[in-house]
């Protein structure tokens, strides 16, 4: 009798394991919603608006060990989610260009990226997991008081600029010094993006600042003066405005997408927990690639969700 029960808690256990590893990736699904973190600053302690470097550390490692891969801001408003099959995307963003999140030193007379700034920690990761992939946008801040003008080493401000240009990184407008555009007429809101335009592309010309992350998540008046214009000679185009908060963001293909108002979840500890934990209690809701960028695969009878105006290049499965 009871090796009948021993014999029989075998088999259930066999079958158990057996059932996890026929599940495989999980499938893909891109009208699920994705995370776009915002981190601000880098630094010692852990406060309300600052990780430590080891923890931003460990975010990654969380991250890469549950599945998620970076895609560029960028690339996932124009609906190129080039990923392995079975992966979901995850996007970085940093706003107000404070120091922690870019640093160089020197060492032995050569000058490095700090490796406990966030560019450092990220670099150091990426190569030892290239597969995680290297992109982040950074909201940067061309004249706010230091330390937060463009990462407070005005001597390697340009540097800076250009070596996240060159490397794949995205340099996103956040106004000139942080104004909060609800106070302004449309001149001064249309000047701060104008200023702060011109100011990156001073630092890297020709330069296309896609996206503008709102001081404060503050709306102006109307959402057209950020959206595109010309304002004291320069002339700029956002293909999203971002918020300070509100979650995970639609999936770029889905029709409730609004590029005007992209929400964000801050990359603080209890927020992290939150929704990886939400992502892994509700599957269904998770982007799920299916690891063919030309492909949007949807869960059947769920064309209905689709953006109308999807690029024509893209071929539509349902599963
Ligand atoms: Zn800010």
């Amino acid at each position: 009798m009871r090796l009948l029960l021993v014999l029989l808690l075998l088999a259930t256990a066999i079958l158990i394991v057996a059932s996890f590893a026929a599940a495989g990736p999980p499938a893909p699904n891109e009208l699920g919603r994705v995370m776009v973190l915002e981190y601000h600053k880098i630094d010692e302690p852990e406060e309300r608006w600052t990780r430590t470097p080891e923890n931003f550390r460990r975010d990654l490692e969380t991250l890469y060990a549950r599945g998620y891969r970076l895609v560029g801001l960028n690339a996932l408003l124009d609906g190129r989610v080039a990923l392995p099959a079975g992966t979901t995307p995850v996007v970085l963003t940093f706003d107000d260009s404070s120091p922690g999140q870019f640093r160089y030193v020197e060492r032995n007379g050569a000058l490095e990226i700090d490796p406990r700034s966030a560019v450092g920690i990220l670099e150091a990761f990426v190569r030892e997991k290239p597969e995680f992939g290297r992109v982040a946008t950074f909201f940067v801040l061309p004249a706010a008081d230091p330390p937060n003008r463009l990462f407070n080493q005005p001597e390697y401000a340009a540097r800076k600029l250009q070596f996240l240009a060159e490397r794949g990184y995205e340099i996103g407008n956040h106004t000139l010094w942080h104004a909060n555009l609800a106070r302004y007429p449309e001149s001064t809101v249309r000047a701060q993006i104008a200023d702060a335009q011109a100011s990156i592309q001073r630092a890297v010309p020709d330069y296309r600042v896609r996206t503008l992350a709102l001081p404060h998540g503050a709306y102006p008046k109307s959402v057209a003066w950020v959206k595109s214009g010309t304002a004291k000679g320069v002339t700029y185009h956002h293909d999203a405005i971002l918020m300070v908060a509100g979650g995970a963001a639609r999936s770029p293909f889905a029709r409730a997408f609004d590029a005007t108002r992209v929400p964000r979840i801050q990359a603080i500890e209890r927020e992290l927990r939150y929704w990886l934990e939400w992502f892994e209690r509700n599957p269904g809701e998770r982007f799920v690639s299916d690891g063919d960028p030309d492909v949007v695969t949807i869960p059947a009878g769920s064309r209905d969700r689709l953006r109308l105006d999807l690029p024509k290049h893209l071929r539509i499965v349902e599963r």
